[in-house]
């Protein structure tokens, strides 16, 4: 099994090396050459199988020698010991048919860790093999900056540096990042929005000679082994629902691509997945792509749902690279037009593809909190303001017959402020983080320019 770049000119690598790199050397993304199927008797058979087990036939075809069937099972083991329901991504129903797939119960309460714990543990497989030190350098919305650092805290030969958008994040998402002690994490707040976090990052990786100088590593959703650890639940959620008998629907709210694309390999792998849909709030980026064909980027507007406030969306080039057919020339090319001209025109038919892989909506602010707020009249349970952009869209798909799932993306006490807006009740931490807010927070500013972030990458690294 080998990676291939999605513009078409770095090397091919085995799965560990695509995931330790992260970005390829010619600023494409990493996918698979081929992907693997499951039969559905294989599929089937996952029925009441426990999460790691489902894990580790869904994942190991795609790691071709990097890691044994052995190395996996232990990895995803430890990855998910901490998570605080057995189910690990447990579903509750919200309405006849209507599910949601609380993907929140992992140390740093959103659906980050299902891939960041995981990664966690390949990295140190890997990295005791090769006795390599690395400096992961992550651009964060809120939740995989603290998901990142709880699962690389403390660990030898990896520092760890988180960029923030300075203010832009909730208060529980900051804390997690500037409160753990272990001295190679470094919280950096950056002026600016997520899409500079994510430029800066970018351009640290097309510096090859800074990439190599520090042994960059990257854990953004960007980094393949991340998308296939998300893979799993699509599995587990349809099985329980009666795939593969019955096709099942999922509602994905939607900032990078990152989980809404591990959906799309889901399908491809031969899940039956008949509806993907992408939910955005007011930062509508690719539900204006796929409505209009037009890829225009616009100012961020910020929102209760800060984690998918994001014009950039990355991992759509994966998505664009299936729609153009493997055709990497053609997906530089619109990322050349991105940088230069702030869009891109999608051709006709990659615009059909994408249209029969996903359909899509938008929930304002206004709906955003009037769906926490009907969602909990209802049902009794408290949405995440990103869980209910979800929700909003799903409603507008109900089909008879087939069974919807909602991704829970967060728990609902990481955005207490918006929460308690719609409801009048502020969500408490569970008890592991009870005391965050009293904690001493560590935070470095820096300033929204690459030379600036280099120089303090290399300083802190060499402390
Ligand atoms: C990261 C995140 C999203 C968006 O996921 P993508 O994979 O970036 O599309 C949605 N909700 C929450 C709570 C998140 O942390």
């Amino acid at each position: 099994m080998r990676y291939v770049s999605t513009r078409g000119t770095a090397p091919h690598l085995p799965f560990d090396e695509a995931m330790l790199t992260g970005l390829a050397r010619d600023g494409g993304l990493y996918v698979p050459e081929t992907i693997p199927t499951l039969g559905a008797d294989q599929i089937a058979a996952m029925e009441g199988l426990p999460y790691e087990e489902v894990a580790a036939q869904v994942m190991q075809p795609f790691l071709g020698e990097s890691f044994t069937p052995d190395e996996l099972r232990g990895a995803i083991e430890r990855a998910y010991a901490g998570f605080s329901h057995p189910a690990r991504a447990p579903l509750v129903q919200l309405a006849p048919r209507h599910h949601l797939l609380e993907l929140f119960h992992g140390p740093t309460l959103a659906f980050k860790d299902f891939a960041m714990q995981l990664i966690g543990q390949l990295f140190q497989i890997a990295l005791a093999r090769t006795g390599r030190r690395i400096t992961i350098v992550g651009a964060t919305s809120g939740d995989t900056g603290s998901a990142a650092i709880e699962a690389f805290r403390g660990l030898p030969n990896v520092e760890v540096f988180i960029l923030y958008p300075h203010g832009r994040v909730s208060e529980v998402q900051r804390r997690q990042m500037t409160t753990p002690v272990e001295s190679n994490v470094h919280a950096l707040a950056i002026d600016g929005h997520f899409d500079d976090a994510q430029a800066r990052l970018k351009d640290l990786f097309n510096d090859h000679a800074f990439r190599d100088e520090v042994g960059l590593a990257g854990v953004n959703s960007i980094n393949w082994g991340r998308v296939l650890a998300q893979v799993v639940y699509y599995f587990t959620a349809a099985v329980s629902l009666g795939a593969p008998h019955r096709p099942v629907a999922f509602s994905v709210p939607t900032g990078n691509f990152g989980d809404i694309l591990a959906g799309t390999v889901a399908r491809r792998m031969g899940l039956p997945v008949a509806r993907l849909i992408v939910a955005t709030n007011q930062n509508d980026i690719l539900h204006r792509a796929l409505t209009t064909g037009e890829y225009r980027t616009t100012k961020v507007a910020p929102s209760i749902s800060p984690s998918m406030d994001i014009q950039v969306s990355s991992n759509f080039e994966r998505a664009l690279f299936w729609a153009y057919g493997g055709d990497a020339a053609a997906v530089a090319q619109l990322m050349d037009e991105l940088r230069s001209d702030g869009g891109f025109t999608i051709s006709q038919g990659a615009l059909q593809a994408l249209r029969e892989a996903y359909a899509s909506g938008r929930a304002s602010e206004d709906e955003t909190l009037a769906t926490i707020r009907d969602t909990f009249a209802a049902t009794g349970e408290l949405l995440c303001p990103h869980s209910a952009v979800g929700v909003k869209v799903a409603a507008e798909h109900l089909a008879p017959g087939l069974p919807m799932v909602t991704l829970a993306t967060a728990h609902p006490a990481k955005f207490p402020d918006a929460v308690e807006k719609a409801t009048g009740i502020r969500p408490p931490l569970p008890p592991h983080m009870a005391d965050l807010m009293a904690r001493p927070e560590r935070i470095t500013r820096v300033e929204n320019d690459a030379e600036a972030l280099k120089s303090l990458v290399r300083s802190r690294r060499s402390e």
